[in-house]
């Protein structure tokens, strides 16, 4: 299956904005569209991807502050993700891009919000969706094991974990989430995160610290 990635990085945050096709076909999704839509779309434009929906990992705006207006652009396609316990940082993001000085964030509402056991269709592939609160109430991580592919937002960084330091952060759910759901995904699966570069879950199993 020629799965194929690119990353554009989005917002002051250098969020990992990912687009993900299937090269025969190209036809795929955007993961985090948090903002920097003429970036995004140039991506699209490059490759030629047909964008069936807009995927969301969690609730931040770095993460989905572009989602409605991309969107829109795109012609109503559906939003997926995250899980609905993230639902008052999407009912807040407009506020929050005023106080952050993001131009034009705008609320979102998913068509489909996700919860541990489901599976979401990403450029022809079935990903399971894991329920993996702490770095916010409904973060999900999406992973399609044939591939060994995984896509894990704020969940877990290359030799970092997300931030739990908001009033709703929970570091021992966190921490919980990605030993009890993630690392037995098994050590060759490679993962794309929300912010840096990519690793694999047998390189963070053995070297993250905090993991350890
Ligand atoms: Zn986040
Ligand atoms: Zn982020």
């Amino acid at each position: 299956m020629p799965l194929k990635a690119a990353i554009v990085p989005v917002t002051p945050f250098q969020q990992n904005c990912t687009l993900l096709w299937d090269e025969a076909s190209k036809r795929g999704v955007v993961v985090d569209p948090g903002g920097d839509l003429d970036r995004i779309q140039a991506g699209l434009a490059q490759v030629g991807l047909v964008v069936e929906k807009i995927i969301l990992t969690h609730g931040h705006i770095d993460h989905a502050g572009g989602a409605a207006e991309l969107k829109e652009k795109l012609g109503g396609v559906p939003i997926e993700g995250p899980h609905r316990a993230d639902q008052f940082l999407l009912d807040g993001l407009s506020a929050q891009g005023a106080a952050y000085g993001f131009a034009d964030t705008r609320n979102v509402t998913p068509d489909r919000w996700l919860s541990e056991g489901d599976n979401v269709s990403m450029a022809g592939l079935s990903f399971a969706v894991l329920h993996c609160p702490g770095h916010s109430p409904g973060s999900v991580v999406l992973v399609n094991e044939q591939q060994r592919l995984a896509l894990v937002g704020d969940v877990l960084f290359r030799g970092s974990i997300g931030r739990t330091d908001f009033p709703y952060g929970d570091h021992a759910a966190l921490i919980d989430a990605i030993k009890t759901k993630v690392l037995p995904l098994g050590d060759d699966v490679v993962f794309i995160c929300g912010h840096g570069p990519m690793s694999t879950l047998g390189e963070e199993r053995r070297s993250n610290p905090f993991l350890a």
